[in-house]
């Protein structure tokens, strides 16, 4: 059988899924240019005419739904669905990603405030049309974060891969993934998301497409430095047990070294040399008071951990639709 050429190839219907958590400064700025894009795209031949734009909204709590709601109403390129409340960046994306996936043929989740350069799709499509069904947006600059913040991110990035965890480098949620990937991607049910950890695993072709990351278009980010260090915690431990191990490597150090320890010690006692040793005592109390003390923790978060995955509780409720189907 010949293999079709590239312009015999049905033309791909695309979702491009956008989470939304109280943006209603910057969603009436972005979604007509994610409309833009859309047209211009399915003008351009790359997409199918019946390619959508879904907003998720993550349960704001400003006027956020009634912009999606209006946005559908206006042209039958938006959708929108609702999640009952708010979940968070990771579920939300999750939500929109499962909920096109049977009708469609790739999908492309973005954020909504104008950050990520949407003429990066371009290229993300045509790694698809070549057979990549996972296209990673990767962030080739990162002039517009502090100083602050892209020194811990790129760190963090670095750790994650010490940890065990395959991660792109300067890639986070702007991803390609074909309606295949997200089959396959179904059956991962753990309910502690890290979608940029979890992606990798699924496997398949993939590549990466690099863009300057932009500033907010408008209103602020969620990202507080303490959510950040969550996500960031919650990353390590849902997707590696390296830190379990690093504490049984330290273990057994410390063993080995206690072993010489005692045997000073006795050796001392012996030659009847023992003195009061008051400072020494409490520094040792001290530290492995801490020490056992934070393992403890560590492995408490695996435990943890496990206790929510063993409830097993949705990991996303949708509540409305803008297409008005509530049961599905
Ligand atoms: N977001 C969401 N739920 C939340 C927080 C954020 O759906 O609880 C969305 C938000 O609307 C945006 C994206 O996730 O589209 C990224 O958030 P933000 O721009 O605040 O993060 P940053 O780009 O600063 O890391
Ligand atoms: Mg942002």
């Amino acid at each position: 059988m010949i293999a079709a050429t590239k312009s015999e190839m049905k033309r791909p219907t695309l979702v491009i899924v956008i989470p939304c958590y109280n943006e209603q400064e910057v969603l009436p700025l972005t979604a007509p240019m994610f409309l833009e894009k859309l047209t211009s795209l399915i003008g351009a031949g790359k997409i199918a005419d019946d390619s959508r734009i879904l907003f998720v909204n993550d349960g704001s709590k400003d006027g956020t739904w009634d912009i999606i709601k209006r946005l559908a109403a206006q042209d039958a390129h938006y959708a929108g669905i609702a999640q009952s409340r708010n979940r968070g960046h990771q579920n939300a994306v999750l939500a929109g990603l499962m909920e096109v996936r049977e009708k469609c043929d790739v999908t492309i989740s973005i954020d909504c405030d104008g950050q990520d350069d949407i003429n990066a799709m371009d290229a993300m499509l045509d790694a698809y049309a070549d057979g990549c069904e996972i296209v990673y947006g990767v962030r080739s600059k990162r002039d517009t974060d502090t100083f602050f913040k892209r020194a811990t991110a790129e760190g963090y990035y670095k750790l994650l891969n010490r940890m065990g965890v395959e991660v792109v480098f300067n890639h986070a949620d702007y991803r390609l993934v074909s309606a295949r990937a997200l089959k396959a991607f179904a059956d991962f049910r753990e309910v502690n998301l890290f979608l940029r950890g979890m992606f990798p695993l699924v496997g398949f072709k993939s590549t990466s497409v690099y863009y300057e990351r932009k500033e907010r278009l408008a209103g602020e980010s969620h990202y507080t430095l303490s959510k950040m260090l969550l996500l960031a915690f919650d990353g390590i431990t849902s997707l590696s047990i390296k830190p379990i191990r690093l504490i049984t490597a330290f273990g057994l150090i410390v063993m080995a070294l206690s072993a010489v320890g005692i045997l000073w010690a006795v050796i001392m006692a012996i030659i009847g040399h023992t003195v009061s040793g008051w400072a020494s005592l409490i520094c040792l109390i001290c530290f492995f008071g801490g020490s056992t003390l934070s393992a403890i923790g560590v492995v408490g978060e695996y435990v943890g951990k496990a206790y929510i995955e063993t409830k097993a509780r949705p990991r996303y409720i949708i509540s409305e639709r803008t297409d008005g189907d509530e049961e599905r």
